[in-house]
C-alpha cells in the first residue's frame, strides 16, 4: 500500500499502520493501549469559549434596559425581568412562569452546565457528576426557548411603536447576541465526542485509583 504511514508507538515501539481518524475518533496502540492520536478538540474548545461568552452576555441581557418608551413625557424602560413581573401582576402568572423558565432560568442553567462540562473536558478533569450533567443538559435543550420570547418582544415593540417612539436599549442587543450564541452552542456541541471524552476520563480515573 502506498498511502499507509507506519509509526512506532512511543511507549512499546510497536509498528502501527496509522489511519487518519475521523473527528471524535481515538487511536490507541493495540498492544499497550497508549493514546496515539488525540481527538479533535475544537468542539470542546468552542463550547467552552461560547459558554463563557454566553454567561458574560447574560448579565447585560437581563439587567440592562431592553426597550425604552416615553409616555406622557415620562421615560419608561423595561428589563427582561420586569416583563415577567408585569405579566405576573396582570394575573397572567402561568405565562410569566413559562417566560421566566424558558427565557431566564433554563438558558442560564443550560449555559452553566455546558461551561461546567466543557471546562472539565477541556482541562481533562474527571468528575463523577459529568454523566448526570450531560443528561440534564440534554433535557434542558428542549426547554430553552429564547427565540419564542424574542418574538413576543418584537410583537410588543411593534404595538408600542404606534404609541410612542421606541428607544432600543443595550439589553436588547445583548439578548439578541445571546440568542445567536445559544444557537451556536447547540450546533457546536459534538455530543458523541463529549460522551467519548467522558468515558475516557472515567476509565483513566478508574486506572488511577
Ligand atoms: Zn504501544
Amino acid at each position: 500500500m502506498n498511502n499507509t504511514s507506519y509509526q512506532a508507538c512511543p511507549e512499546c515501539d510497536l509498528l502501527i499502520d496509522l489511519v487518519q481518524p475521523e473527528i471524535g475518533e481515538k487511536i490507541h496502540c493495540p498492544r499497550c493501549g497508549l493514546l496515539l492520536l488525540r481527538p479533535r478538540k475544537q468542539s470542546i474548545e468552542r463550547t467552552f469559549a461560547l459558554s463563557i461568552a454566553g454567561l458574560i452576555l447574560f448579565v447585560p441581557a437581563n439587567f440592562l434596559p431592553m426597550v425604552g418608551i416615553t409616555l406622557l413625557g415620562k421615560a419608561n424602560s423595561g428589563i427582561l425581568m420586569s416583563g415577567v413581573i408585569s405579566l405576573f401582576n396582570e394575573n397572567m402568572w402561568p405565562v410569566s412562569i413559562v417566560v421566566f423558565l424558558a427565557s431566564i432560568l433554563f438558558p442560564l442553567l443550560h449555559i452553566s452546565l455546558s461551561l461546567l462540562i466543557s471546562g472539565h473536558l477541556y482541562f481533562n478533569r474527571y468528575n463523577r457528576n459529568l454523566v448526570s450533567w450531560m443528561r440534564w443538559m440534554h433535557h434542558l435543550d428542549e426547554w430553552v426557548m429564547l427565540e419564542v420570547y424574542m418574538l413576543s418582544i418584537i410583537v410588543a415593540c411593534v404595538k408600542l411603536m404606534s404609541i410612542s417612539p421606541l428607544i432600543l436599549g443595550w439589553g436588547l442587543y445583548a439578548f439578541i447576541t445571546l440568542i445567536f450564541i445559544t444557537a451556536l452552542l447547540t450546533s457546536s456541541l459534538d455530543k458523541e465526542l463529549f460522551w467519548q471524552h467522558i468515558e475516557q476520563l472515567s476509565k483513566d480515573n478508574k486506572h488511577a485509583s
